[in-house]
């Protein structure tokens, strides 16, 4: 996949550098957050079923902390590197600070195809890589959360072994746990719902509304299943779906309860019957009103921006455009909801479910998906609102806005702590 060829670190650089421009700060300021303050790779033995030992390498980037404990989710992909992981980690400090949650940001990363793992492989490396980073990690300190191929197993073992670890019941140190063990339902669904309700605030703006428009999503995990499901009952279309093996495509409508149960049953969207096939990429250029690429980064390039139909872009997934691509979408006046803003509903309901956590449980669902909704909400509104009457529309995208309302903060809460 194209991911692989280009750096997201170095994507990542750019995006800060122009925000740098843009706050008139100084070269010192992007010194600083141009790299993670704390970097760690653990090489991590496994005892394969077989008997034999393989190591795998992990990471974990603790990219800044100047608005509170990192947080981050840990992923698990054959391709992950080191670079890719630094530029996550710095997406998340941008995350939680246009969010205004009280963190910094981190991420994990394991070089791993989970798909190969038996469950007690899985498990065993799960328990030794956050053993090799529990020095580093803390209820206080660092609180890792689900990413692509992770979910509320992977969280309940790293919660366990930290718990052995330390001697006492640690919850808060991990979010995305499953229910019976501190996690909430709201949890699961919050990054894909939240992304569907940012893309409906938009649709409202450049549409009128979201009911009857059409939808089409690259990517059919946690994140792309849940945007799916919740403009699916905001009145929208779903046309198009694909995952890592290929897609679906249905001009009149894909049922989406019937592809997700598809999905969990079979691994893929290909053996949906009422649609047409074609590959991974294609729902990227189908003609749809909406585009939700939920899938991993560098997909939207200057090789391929200029094919995109849709008027909207809600990234679900983490850095989906790069920069040259976004340069061609915004000459084209498409309105690409960012990362940070568009996704951060996952991170939303995990600072709920850590607070949750802290008061021994006392939080309920309903109240937590209401908090999810406003939040996105607000969030979508002061992003639009800056980015229109702050900023030059013509030579700024709403990315720039996140990320110049973002850095701000970041920033600001560096020069109170006298860091700068
Ligand atoms: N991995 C998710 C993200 O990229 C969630 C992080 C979290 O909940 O801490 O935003």
């Amino acid at each position: 996949m194209s991911h692989t060829l280009r750096d997201p670190y170095e994507e990542a650089k750019k995006q800060l550098k122009e925000s740098i421009e843009i706050l008139g700060l100084t070269d010192e300021v992007y010194e600083i957050l141009a790299a993670p303050e704390r970097l760690i790779r653990v090489r991590i033995p496994v005892k394969m079923d077989d008997g034999s030992v393989k190591v795998f390498t992990g990471w974990r980037s603790q990219h800044n902390s100047a608005l509170g404990p990192y947080k981050g989710g840990v992923r698990y992909h054959p391709d992950v590197h080191e670079h890719e992981v630094i530029a996550l980690s710095m997406w998340m400090t941008w995350k939680n600070s246009l969010a205004q949650l009280p963190y910094g940001g981190g991420k994990g990363g394991i070089k791993v195809d989970p798909h190969k793992l038996s469950p007690g492989e899985l498990e065993r490396l799960s328990r030794k890589y956050f053993e090799l980073i529990s020095k580093v990690v803390g209820i206080d300190e660092d609180i890792p959360a689900p990413d692509v191929y992770t979910n509320p197993q992977t969280m309940a073992w790293y919660m366990d072994e930290y718990s052995r670890l330390k001697g006492f019941h640690a919850f808060g140190v991990v979010t995305g746990k499953p229910l019976l063990l501190g996690g909430l339902y709201t949890r699961i669904i919050s990054t894909g719902h939240g992304t569907a309700v940012a893309a409906a605030e938009a649709a409202k703006k450049i549409f009128g509304g979201v009911e009857g428009r059409t939808v089409s999503i690259q990517g059919f995990g946690n994140a792309g299943q849940y945007a799916a499901l919740s403009l699916k009952e905001m009145g929208a279309i779903i046309v198009a779906v694909s995952d890592s093996r290929g897609g679906v495509y249905n001009p009149k409508g894909i049922d989406v309860e019937k592809l997700i149960k598809i999905k969990r049953e079979t691994g893929s969207v290909l053996n949906y019957e009422d649609a047409e096939k074609f590959s991974s990429k294609d729902p990227l250029y189908v003609d749809a009103d909406i585009l939700v690429p939920a899938a991993l980064e560098n997909q939207i390039t200057a090789e391929n921006a200029d094919k995109i139909k849709a008027k909207i872009i809600a990234e679900a997934a983490n850095g989906p455009t790069t920069p040259d691509g976004e340069e061609i979408l915004t000459k084209k006046g498409i309105v690409v909801i960012p990362d940070i803003l568009a996704n951060a509903g996952g991170v939303i309901v995990s600072h709920i479910e850590w607070v949750n956590n802290r008061m021994g449980g006392w939080l309920k669902e309903e109240e937590v998906k209401a908090r999810l909704e406003e939040k996105m909400t607000h969030n979508f509104h002061a992003v639009w609102d800056f980015w229109q009457n702050k900023l030059d529309t013509e030579k700024y995208n709403m990315r720039a806005a996140a990320y110049a309302l973002a850095v701000k903060r970041v920033y600001d809460a560096m020069k109170l702590r006298g860091w700068i």
